[in-house]
């Protein structure tokens, strides 16, 4: 028999002023926002090397290299979805998904609802089957501290029908 898998992702972006902060697909009002050559949402970025890692698929790097240049100022969405066919090419589906975003700004609390609803859509599950956590940085030594921080762990089942894919029909 098949079992399910684990896979692990984790990234983190330092910050600058006037950058506009994408984390987790939303659009957050901040002074501050992730740098990166793509969009930047670490967010993304660690959800997308956890749907891979547990695939054995690599990591986002190998996918996306960050010296190439059409990954300049990429929506992070495609990071995921490309890794999300990466699952399903394998037989897998997504049961759920668990994170971690550790930044002093913004303040996730008042997007959270938004960000599980997005990251569920990716990964075509239920908003019920994503969390996410918001922790401040107040224990890092000054200068670590404005960047964004993110770690994903997410937990795949093995694709039983064609039924257990969940439609993008809304
Ligand atoms: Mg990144």
């Amino acid at each position: 028999m098949s079992h399910g898998r684990v896979g692990l992702g984790l990234d983190a972006h330092p910050v600058e002023a006037g950058r506009p902060c994408r984390i987790g697909g939303v659009e957050i009002d901040c002074p501050v926002g992730p740098v990166g050559h793509s969009d930047g949402d670490p967010l993304l970025h660690a959800l997308t090397d956890a749907l891979l890692g547990a695939v054995a698929a690599g990591d986002i790097g190998q996918h996306f290299p960050d010296t190439a240049s059409e990954n300049a100022g990429t929506d992070s969405a495609e990071f995921v979805r490309h890794a999300l066919q990466q699952v399903v090419d394998a037989g897998f589906r997504v049961v759920n998904v668990d994170a971690v975003v550790q930044c002093d700004r913004p303040k996730l609390a008042p997007h959270r609802e938004a960000i599980c609803a997005n990251i569920a859509d990716l990964c075509h599950i239920t908003p019920g089957l994503v969390n996410v956590k918001g922790k401040t940085l107040q224990a890092w030594p000054d200068g670590a501290r404005d960047a964004i921080h993110a770690q994903v762990i997410v937990l795949l089942a093995p694709m039983t029908t064609a039924a257990d894919l969940v439609g993008d029909d809304d």
